[in-house]
């Protein structure tokens, strides 16, 4: 059988924020923040209460989006594992999972691969963090 396999493509994190999961800072529940903040203003979109907000800019990187706080976030390794989104979780379990990861050079040296920290890339955290992915995904069901 052939070893799960991870090709780092060089998808910066920029690819995943065209629709990225917050808690509605008026009802608490799943909002989306529509737009991708490279080709437009973001927009707060809450369809539970129908709150609306536009954004002129947010800030990326950590688990909170600008001032929102990510829908998918959750304690994992001593440390803080979050997702903006379903396509970002799958992209981390596909990593995390993967025995075997290839980089090909020269595509991107600012990919999100490249860039994870180092305690997802250890391999004794890999069964931890693939039960706290296992969990992010059942909150994908709770909104
Ligand atoms: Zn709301």
């Amino acid at each position: 059988m052939e070893k799960p396999r991870f090709k780092d493509t060089g998808k910066g994190i920029y690819y995943f924020l065209d629709c990225v999961l917050v808690e509605c800072p008026r009802c608490h529940r799943c909002a989306k923040i529509i737009g991708n903040p490279r080709k437009t203003h973001p927009k707060l979109v809450c369809e539970m209460c129908g709150l609306t907000r536009s954004k002129q800019s947010v800030s990326i990187g950590s688990e909170k989006y600008g001032e929102f706080i990510l829908w998918l976030t959750t304690d994992c390794c001593g440390n803080t594992l979050w997702a903006y989104n379903k396509e970002h979780l799958d992209f981390l379990e596909s990593y995390v999972s993967a025995s075997l990861r290839e980089h090909i050079p020269n595509i991107n040296n600012n990919s999100l691969a490249s860039r994870l920290p180092s305690w997802i890339k250890s391999a004794k955290n890999r069964e931890s963090i693939l039960k706290c992915i296992l969990k992010l995904r059942q909150q994908l069901n709770f909104k």
